[in-house]
């Protein structure tokens, strides 16, 4: 029978040999994976969304694939480790309502995850616009038509381009300072004829009025477009392309690096248009979202109200 100052003497050694191994056990044992995927559940057609993957467990090759193309995704540090973002939406000419398959894939502890998410993409009216240009931006001369289909390939190779580093961060800085004088989606009829939906947003911007970039990224492409006018791509990685239009000046070339709110020229009246401003087009992954709600949000707002979803405990 052990006495009582045995007993004592037992209990306190046990207690130092706690408090002694009980940290460097917790510090040697492994991280919980905790990976998880946030999307929304339901969202606007021609409405830009973000989803997350995160988790405290390092991973690689991260991507997620929608409406048939695959976004290469950055890896960055976050609030639980580490976390990779899309800027993803869907282009009204081209979506109908329903529900479409979000995938998520990437590589953690030497296996390959693949999360399958369902995205209900519900149907948003967006107006009618009636507007009145020259004629031969309605039926182009057949001269032009070599030199209109060349400009179309340059300008889907340019929203083709997915490179990993994200260079977006939203809010994103406004191109130029004025009111939108055209908002996205507008159904267009060009001198009573239909032409299509309006892809971007118009801001209202005089010749010359300095035109800012919103986020930072390379130059991909410039030109003096039929259509477009004299214009910019820029490439802000995970697939976000930036388009400005009817530009009177150019200042920047393929393979510039831009900062958000950098000088890239001056607005104009050049292309096909009713009096001058600018254009701003938004591509995520090919597809064009209405940029002007995201003008006044945040990556942390547009997560709001998402769903999260654990895939590894
Ligand atoms: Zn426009």
């Amino acid at each position: 029978m052990p006495s009582k100052l045995g007993k004592f003497i037992l209990n306190v050694c046990l207690r130092i040999i706690l408090l002694i191994i009980l940290p460097g056990l917790l510090c040697v044992t492994p991280v919980h994976a905790a990976t998880s995927v946030t999307f929304p559940e339901s969202w606007d057609i021609g409405q830009a969304f973000v989803v997350a993957l995160s988790s405290h467990t390092p991973f690689t090759e991260p991507s997620v694939t929608w409406q048939n193309r695959v976004v290469s995704l950055d890896v960055e540090p976050g609030r639980e480790g580490y976390v990779s973002y899309a800027l993803l939406g869907s282009y009204v000419r081209d979506v109908r309502a329903g529900n479409y398959p979000l995938v998520f894939d990437f590589i953690q502890d030497d296996h390959h995850f693949r999360v399958k998410c369902t995205v209900n993409l519900k149907a948003k009216k967006y107006p009618e616009e009636h507007l009145k240009v020259a004629d031969k931006m309605v039926n182009p001369p057949a001269a032009e038509a070599a030199r209109i289909k060349k400009e179309a390939q340059l300008a889907a190779a340019a929203r083709r381009t997915m490179t990993v580093k994200r260079r977006w961060t939203t809010p994103p800085a406004r191109p130029v300072p004025g009111i939108f004088t055209s908002r996205y989606g507008f159904r267009r009829v060009y001198n009573g004829v239909p032409g299509g939906y309006h892809g971007g947003t118009d801001f209202r911007a005089a010749v010359g009025a300095p035109v800012r970039s919103p986020f930072a990224g390379t130059v991909i492409l410039t030109g003096d477009h039929y259509y477009a006018g004299k214009s910019v791509y820029l490439d802000s990685g995970n697939g976000v392309i930036s388009l400005f239009f009817h530009m009177s000046e150019i200042g920047v070339k393929k393979g510039d690096f831009i900062e958000k709110g950098q000088l890239i020229g001056k607005s104009g009246a050049t292309g096909r248009i009713t009096g001058p401003h600018l254009h701003y087009g938004l591509s995520l992954a090919g597809q064009y979202v209405d940029a002007a709600p995201l003008f006044e949000t945040s990556v942390t707002a547009l997560l709001k109200g998402m769903k999260t979803e654990i895939v590894r405990p």
